[in-house]
């Protein structure tokens, strides 16, 4: 690949082209704010041509066969692997995240065509039994139709293609929307790469654009049969009650205040060493980041020692340079929120900062917090930034009752007693807990759903016999 796809251009139906509004806006990277590129800045006209095309393309799709689709799967991934490098050294660009949060990123939309190709051909879960005597009874996986995708900034390329993927494989269309701060990684080299495996027009989109433009016009179109929105509460919960008004469907992936809890018996050195990856891994940017520590009296003092320790060893820098652990904040509008909203009224309510607390542009030391309880927004709010609010409790229970009642998506327990890290991990509310580690990827690429809704369909061997509900059974009209 030489230059990504950077010139502002959409992808629609199967064309690139400039917005109808001809508006652009600049890519710039995050760790100098130097512009790499530009973004079309699409509005409802443009997505209204897209759900458009994605429509008329569906049927022909569909009716393609799994083979088929899985061979354009793999000729996708196949860009991918092939420009592997240029598109981690474009992720670290545009998102800020060192090397490795890029391979990752990468890595993992590679694997996710992959699965998807391999479960586009396989039955997919349709059945065929016997119901009774002379009748078969058979349901099958059907598309959903048009899926409208809105991705967010922290991941950009494996967000899109975790949805993209199943969702091309199981013979929906797609109009993808990503987010503004990094459009070319999250949307236009996806469209090169769809456009160089040769998918029929219509079938794959991108109306990259601002969310308040393209993305509410994308969320709001009565032409898109599910809306699939990986973002800020906020927005989820506006495309949620606007959904509702209609009954359009949608499928939100929003965030939480995920907790960290360490038990009066943890190995202390393990628990602080895996905070730094559950807290500060990609500047503690992730949904699935720990947001809050929950640490038990007996070895409080020792657990914040080290991970003060820790967190003052580590690097802030340019995601370039060799040694970098932490890269840029991804915007000045994200390193203030972090700041004025959270760090600065928490330290006034009576938080204490144990290390960091400054910052640099968008460069922001990893900071850790003590303590905090629960009035505060560092225990309250998602972080999404490189801060480890610690608070302590007396017990058990009070750890279980703290972290309960709020939002929440992945949580950690560490207990050196693996029964007792099961017991207390099950009694808390996330969809994933770790016992002794941090945030991990647990195969995260086989768990996403195909896109599909169940068609039941039954069959009765000939001839039919049917009651005849005209004829009285006495004989009489
Ligand atoms: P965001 O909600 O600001 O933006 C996400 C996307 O929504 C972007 O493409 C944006 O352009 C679009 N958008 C913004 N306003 C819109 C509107 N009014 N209508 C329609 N679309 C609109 O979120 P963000 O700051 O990009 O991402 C961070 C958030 O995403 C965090 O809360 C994080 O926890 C969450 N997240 C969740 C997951 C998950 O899988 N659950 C994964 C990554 C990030």
């Amino acid at each position: 690949m030489t230059a990504p796809a950077a010139d502002g251009r959409l992808y629609i139906d199967g064309t690139f082209r400039d917005p109808v509004g001809g508006r652009t806006g600049p890519v710039l990277e995050k760790a100098t704010g130097a512009p790499i590129g530009t973004y079309g800045r699409a509005d409802a006209a443009d997505v209204d041509l897209a759900v458009r095309a994605a429509r008329a393309a569906q049927p022909g799709w569909a009716a393609l066969g799994a083979p088929e689709r899985a061979a354009y799967l793999r000729r996708f991934c196949a860009y991918l692997e092939q420009h592997y490098e240029d598109l981690v050294r474009q992720s670290m660009r545009e998102t800020g995240g060192v090397r490795a949060k890029a391979e990752d990123e990468v890595g993992a939309s590679i694997r996710q065509l992959q699965i998807s190709a391999v479960q586009a051909t396989d039955s997919a879960g349709d059945l065929l039994q016997p119901y009774k005597a002379g009748k078969l009874s058979m349901s099958r996986a059907v598309p959903l139709g048009v899926l409208g995708l809105i991705t967010p900034w922290n991941y950009p390329m494996n967000l899109a293609m975790r949805a993209v993927a199943p969702g091309l494989a199981f013979g929906n269309t797609v109009v993808l929307k990503p987010a503004e701060l990094t459009p070319i990684i999250g949307g236009q080299v996806l469209a090169q790469a769809a456009d160089a495996a040769g998918l029929p027009p219509g079938v794959f989109n991108v109306v990259t654009g601002d969310g308040p433009d393209a993305g509410h016009a994308l969320a709001e179109h009565r032409g898109v049969d599910l809306l699939d929105f990986t973002g800020s509460r906020a927005v989820g919960v506006a495309i949620a009650a606007s959904a509702a008004a209609d009954l359009r469907a949608v499928r939100l992936e929003l965030g939480g205040s995920n907790a960290f809890v360490v038990l009066d018996d943890a190995d202390v050195d393990l628990a602080a060493s895996a905070a730094m990856v559950a807290s500060l891994e990609f500047q503690g940017q992730t949904c699935i980041s720990a947001s809050r520590h929950i640490v038990q009296r007996a070895v409080a003092e020792r657990y914040i020692d080290a991970v003060t320790r820790r967190a003052e060893a580590l690097t802030v820098g340019d995601p370039f340079a060799a040694g970098t652990d932490l890269g840029p904040l991804i915007s000045e509008a994200q390193r203030d929120r972090l700041h004025r909203e959270i760090v600065e009224p928490s330290v006034a309510m009576g938080a204490t900062v144990a290390a960091g607390g400054t910052y640099d542009g968008l460069f922001y030391r990893p900071t850790v917090l003590t303590g905090v309880t629960a009035d505060m927004p560092a225990f309250r709010d998602e972080i999404f930034g490189p801060v480890i609010p610690i608070t302590v409790v007396e017990s058990e229970e009070d750890a279980i009752e703290l972290v309960n009642g709020y939002p929440m998506l992945m949580n950690s327990v560490f207990s050196a007693d693996l029964i007792r890290g099961l017991g207390v991990a099950e009694r808390l509310q996330a969809g994933e807990v770790h016992v002794n580690d941090a945030h991990a990827r647990h195969g995260a690429e086989n768990q996403m759903p195909g896109f599909t809704r169940r068609q039941w369909i039954g069959l009765q061997r000939t001839p039919l016999t049917l009651p005849d509900w005209t004829a009285d059974p006495a004989g009489r009209r």
